[in-house]
């Protein structure tokens, strides 16, 4: 049982991480926090490269903006030592906590990053109204990773404190950028999942929007695959020489207008956006280049493979059809996943017994992408077992919009829940 006496610094924890809101590859300030915490209390703390491979950092930001949010955290309090290694954007932290008596090694894995996107300010809003909206100029936690950074900092207090009863070994993973699904990619290969028998994780407020309510066996996850797509032609004066251009614009809405059009498979559901499309110059120069980004979803991994091969060939004929230069760069991917049913049954007997827990709801399909699923595919190929629930909450706007908001009752009942689990994990 978490000790309600620490809920309290939870919630200023959540609340300072909510107002130095951090993007990808940014949360300077997150990793901080999360790090001289655990130092503090005796985990051995793992930053920078020893957890984070750079050359699986996609689309890294600019050295601008990561001198300017280094140096938010550093202003904000944060001690220098705990967020050099990760200077280059490698954010993340790892902790461990060993016990003194052979077990399992039980890993849980909270996301950290913010959304970029602009904070509501009015006062109906209740970050805003209470003092804690985001001063980050369009960066905010919109989703609630904030607060899974305060139930992650709460539970491995409470092993810090309960060190006597750990078997086995105790293992946070703190996670970056897992809202362009690329931050378990970039600490796969560094071996953080080594050795993991059971991989827990969640997510705040989605698809349960009440207190005390939790899902159990979430499934139907969508693995998801983006790209940035650029078509090159050649410029040349529309009223003049049209003949002399080839032209990109033409080509891009050719593509788009078939990417939407591809004969979807029959054995389960998938879904093709485009969310971006940017080029062309003035009214009377023929398009010489033009950008989007392409995004395929299924709930299968191998649906989601027959999206991205359709969609190569809609490109490729689009290029071929309007003579330009088609260049296609990953931005990320993740496949679908599913719960290991073994941890399912445990997990609805844990949570039927909590005090706080108004009803187990035993399984639900979210049609989210998560990389926790990454992880969890890592993790089950090696033998391990994985859940992944949903922790109820209202939440106030919905995910991602600028009134995002959730009960900060679902920290404590998130830790709360996970620390059950260790005690069941580990007593059978
Ligand atoms: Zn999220
Ligand atoms: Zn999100």
């Amino acid at each position: 049982v978490i000790n309600r006496a620490h809920f309290s610094e939870a919630i200023t924890w959540r609340r300072n991480l909510h107002r130095l809101a951090q993007p990808s590859w940014l949360e300077f300030y997150a990793t901080g926090l999360i790090a001289s915490h655990l130092t503090a209390w005796g985990y051995e703390v793992k930053l920078g490269t020893e957890i984070f491979d750079p050359s699986k950092q996609l689309l890294p930001p600019s050295a601008e903006r990561l001198a300017e949010e280094y140096n938010r955290a550093l202003a904000a309090g944060i001690k220098e030592e705990f967020i050099l290694p990760a200077k280059g954007g490698y954010t993340g932290v790892v902790g461990i906590l060993r016990g003194t008596s052979p077990g399992p090694t039980v890993a849980y894995r909270f996301d950290i990053d913010s959304n970029e996107a602009r904070e509501s300010q009015e006062k109906s809003h209740r970050p805003a109204a209470d003092g804690f909206a985001s001063t980050v100029p369009r960066c905010a936690h919109l989703c609630g990773h904030d607060g899974h950074v305060a139930m992650g900092l709460l539970l491995a207090r409470h092993f810090s404190e309960n060190r006597a009863k750990i078997k086995g070994t105790v293992k946070f993973i703190f996670q970056p950028n897992e809202e362009n699904l690329s931050g378990a990619a970039a600490m796969i290969p560094k071996g953080v999942l080594d050795g993991v028998d059971f991989l827990l994780g969640g997510h705040l407020g989605v698809a349960v929007p009440e207190t005390g309510k939790i899902a159990i066996d979430v499934h139907s996850s969508l693995a998801v695959t983006r790209s940035e797509v650029t078509f090159r032609g050649k410029p040349s004066h529309s009223g003049t020489r049209p003949d002399l251009g080839k032209n990109a614009l033409l080509g891009a809405c050719a593509a788009i207008t078939n990417l939407y059009a591809i004969a979807r498979h029959g054995l389960g559901p998938s879904r093709i956006n485009v969310g971006v499309i940017e080029g062309g110059s003035t009214w009377n120069v023929i398009p010489e280049r033009v950008y989007f980004k392409m995004e395929t979803r299924a709930i299968e991994n191998s649906i989601n493979d027959y999206m991205q091969a359709k969609a190569r060939e809609v490109l490729s004929g689009a290029a071929k059809m309007y003579d330009l230069k088609l260049e296609v760069v990953p931005a990320a991917s993740c496949p679908s996943g599913h719960n290991s049913p073994e941890l399912v049954a445990i997990g609805l007997e844990v949570a039927k017994k909590l005090p706080w827990v108004k009803e187990v709801i035993p399984d639900i399909a979210w049609f989210g992408s998560e990389d926790f699923m990454l992880m969890a595919e890592v993790v089950q190929k090696q033998g391990g077992q994985v859940l992944f629930v949903l922790h109820g909450t209202p939440i106030g706007g919905g995910h991602h919009s600028e009134t995002f908001d959730f009960d900060e009752e679902a920290i404590y009942n998130g830790a709360d829940f996970y620390a059950a689990m260790y005690d069941t994990l580990t007593s059978r």
